[in-house]
């Protein structure tokens, strides 16, 4: 049983050398998961926007996704996300494990909690109204510490904190937008990053993720117009790196689970 997943963004749609397709069956639709080895750890990899980038940030199947993890056994996942910067000292080839998100989408659906399904998590059988923590941490810290030491043992620079806005797209934002991002403390800014890590936490799976600052955001150094090309670009030169550091990051990681998101289920459901 895989107990790590990868999901890849943008660029990362192959991880695993070796790997076989499953077709995981959840209440939110049919999820094809690839299974393979990293040393001797079994690992589930899932391409968010799927094997030929053609599922977009407001489509992805977020809870599909994690609850296949879920069925599989899966208690962590590592993600990637290509983001613009809100900053000019992040600089576009900057890699970035973020600490904390605040979630501007407004279309898609934030929980597996909807009073209805039933749920199995970690043994349990769930129905009805959960409320996860976000706090002490928004991201595992556990995972983002295996992050930052595997990029720091490859020579790597990867910043060590920042708050991720995710956007619910498919446009770019506006130049107001990205200013009105910037006072609210954001730092980057994506399109999938939410409710992804939020939906983790709902299932107590350790979630934390390797952001590639692909792009200026609108408006923060000139305004010159964006393209996905540009950001394909970027990304394409940073993508060895990310695969290497998720991939080291991997038997970094603590065997047994001592931070806070294994718990967060406990005291979280407010059904009577
Ligand atoms: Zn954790």
């Amino acid at each position: 049983m895989p107990r790590i997943g990868i999901i890849g963004g943008s660029g990362v749609y192959e991880l695993l050398k070796e790997s076989i397709a499953r077709v995981i069956t959840t209440p939110y639709g049919d999820v094809e998961v690839f299974v393979g080895w990293v040393g001797d750890e079994e690992v589930a990899f899932i391409p968010r926007h799927g094997k030929k980038h053609t599922i977009p940030p407001f489509a992805v199947n977020y809870r599909g996704n994690l609850y296949a993890l879920n069925l599989l056994g899966v208690e962590r996942v590592i993600a990637t996300n290509a983001v613009g910067s809100l900053r000019e000292d992040l600089e576009p080839g900057t890699l970035i494990v973020p600490d904390d998100f605040i979630d501007m989408t407004k279309g898609r659906v934030y929980t597996f909690y909807d009073g209805k399904t039933s749920l199995r998590v970690r043994g349990m059988e769930i129905k009805g109204v959960v409320h996860v923590s976000m706090t002490p941490s928004t991201y595992c810290p556990e995972i983002r510490n295996a992050l930052l030491e595997a990029g720091s043992k490859e020579g790597l620079q990867v910043k060590d904190g920042g708050v991720y806005v995710c956007a619910e797209g498919n446009r770019f934002e506006t130049p107001a937008e990205i200013r009105a991002y910037r006072l609210m403390g954001g730092d980057i800014v994506g399109m999938t990053g939410c409710p992804e890590a939020a939906l983790a936490r709902e299932l107590s799976i350790c979630y934390a993720t390797l952001a590639v600052v692909t792009n200026y955001a609108a408006g923060i150094k000139g305004d010159k117009k964006l393209t996905h090309e540009e950001v394909k670009e970027i990304f394409s030169s940073r993508i060895k790196q990310v695969k290497d550091i998720i991939l080291k990051s991997i038997p970094l990681l603590p065997k047994e689970r001592k931070c806070p998101c294994k718990d967060a289920l406990m005291g979280a459901v407010a059904t009577a």
